[in-house]
């Protein structure tokens, strides 16, 4: 049994939600569609063990050591079934796994502190920290293993349980790692449930649902925002970005084009934090096209089961179509594709590689966020120009500024307006750093103590001075 939940009510048939394989677009596993009427026995399950789970910090602490390891001992399996239902390479898979484990320790390792304030009037207060109750975390499909842990790591630390719901296009491993941890947790204290919508709409407005943590598209964070409104839920959203990298005038092209072509296509560019624009000084902006374009030509693409391969394919047909049509109508509009443009013949959801030039500012590619192997590198004049045209979309994830001047670098970086400005390189963080976005990019804080403060609710005891 994967875990308490019922896939279906009593007389009820259980439908099944089938999982293709986008390396070569055949549907090849499939999991319950379970229906919203599940979740009133789910989420009452997940609240029983909730009074159970919040009790004792210490028997927490050592049952996230023991998910930690028990994630690790089924590394291989769990890789495995990741590349078969997301298409990153094999490698990637497993360092996906392996960041899952060490948030688990991470966060096993962090408690809140109690704090006493004295204000100068008799007596004092005491600060101490209460965990919310049944958590939901929906998860989107680009990192289904790694940021469901970004959720239930630090909702379980907290002491909160744990409703999980993956995407329909990536429930397989997730099924996988909820068995996996249940031989670690206590019965209900995390649960997995897989369907098709409305399963998280009504998950998110669950009255049993005491803080909602979803990560997403931004109108699926708005709806997740507005259903979470009803049940007074806390929500914390992690949306889309469409982070700039600003190359400035003194930069080493060459130096940096294999860190500035990983940061935009690794996991084929489906990174809510990639590199989606580059700017460019006029001056360098031909040699910086060809050198990403170079490369975009020369990796090698394929089945991420496949050992050779660097780059897998998009992981679903809707959102091929997406990338497709964005990249249609910046050529159509007077881009001209530096490398790939289009779809290769054969089967599975693969898009060729591509790098833009001659892009106008306001084409959707630009403005939007791709969520593919696709890059627009865009001519700037003037670095208030480059400033100006970085901060110019409604998302606010993330930013980088690449200069041989790190100082000089930091600088302009300070001017971006995102969550996270990186010097030199793009999209590493630290499981010790919060991560939040600004604008469209988000609500809410997650990453560090930050993110275990975010699963917690002050719980304040005044005691006047003894008489
Ligand atoms: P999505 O918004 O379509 O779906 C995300 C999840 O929400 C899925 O589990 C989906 O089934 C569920 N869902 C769909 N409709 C819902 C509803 N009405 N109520 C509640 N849940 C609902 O996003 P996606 O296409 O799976 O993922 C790609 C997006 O995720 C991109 O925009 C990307 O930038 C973003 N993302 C953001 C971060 C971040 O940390 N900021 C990280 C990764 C991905």
């Amino acid at each position: 049994m994967l875990t308490s939940a019922p896939d279906h009510l009593p007389g009820r048939r259980a439908a099944r939600l089938t999982v293709v394989d986008p390396a070569t677009g055949e549907v090849f596993g499939e999991v319950p569609d379970q229906r919203p009427d599940i979740l009133d026995a789910v989420i009452g399950r997940s609240h029983r063990a909730w009074l159970g789970w919040r009790a004792d910090p210490a028997a927490r602490a050592a049952a996230l050591h023991a998910a930690a390891g028990a994630v690790e001992a089924a590394g291989d399996d769990l890789a495995r079934l990741l590349t078969r239902e997301q298409g990153k390479p094999l490698a990637e898979s497993h360092a996906e796994i392996a960041r899952t484990a060490a948030r688990l320790r991470y966060f096993a390792g962090l408690a809140p502190r109690t704090r006493r304030i004295s204000d100068g009037r008799p007596g004092h207060s005491e600060v101490r920290w209460r965990p919310l109750g049944p958590v939901a975390a929906i998860v989107p499909w680009n990192f289904p293993i790694q940021l469901a842990a970004a959720k239930f790591a630090p909702a379980l630390a907290a002491g909160n349980t744990v409703v999980l719901k993956p995407s329909p296009f990536t429930p397989l491993a997730t099924r996988l790692l909820g068995s996996v941890l249940a031989g670690a947790l206590p019965e209900d204290v995390l649960t997995v449930v897989t369907g098709r919508e409305p399963l998280g709409a009504r998950l998110a407005a669950h009255p049993g649902i005491r803080h909602v943590t979803f990560t997403g598209s931004v109108p699926t964070g708005r709806a997740v925002a507005e259903a979470a409104a009803a049940p007074l839920a806390r929500v914390t959203l992690e949306l889309g970005g469409n982070d700039a990298a600003v190359l400035l005038d003194d930069v080493d092209v060459d130096g940096i084009a294999d860190r500035l072509f990983w940061a935009a296509f690794r996991n084929c560019g489906q990174v809510c934090m990639a590199v989606k624009r580059v700017y460019a000084p006029a001056r360098l902006h031909a040699r910086v096209v060809e050198a990403l374009a170079e490369r975009a030509r020369t990796v090698t693409v394929g089945p991420g089961l496949d050992p050779d391969t660097r780059l897998g394919p998009v992981n679903n047909a809707p959102q091929l179509a997406r990338v497709e049509r964005l990249v249609r109508r910046a050529l159509a509009d007077g881009a001209r594709a530096a490398a790939g443009g289009h779809r290769p013949a054969g089967p599975g959801h693969f898009f060729a590689p591509t790098v833009l030039t001659d892009v106008p500012p306001d084409s959707p590619v630009v403005t939007e966020e791709q969520f593919g192997p696709v890059l627009p590198v865009l001519p700037y004049r003037s670095l208030d120009e480059a400033v100006e045209a970085a901060n110019g979309t409604a998302f606010g994830l993330g930013g980088s500024v690449w200069s041989g001047d790190p100082d000089r670098a930091e600088a302009v970086a300070d001017r971006l307006e995102c969550g996270t400005a990186w010097i030199n390189h793009h999209a590493e963080l630290s499981l010790a750093q919060p991560f939040a976005g600004t604008k469209d990019s988000g609500v809410g804080v997650a990453g560090g103590p930050w993110g275990l403060y975010g699963n917690l609710r002050p719980f304040v005891v005044h005691r006047p001075r003894e008489v």
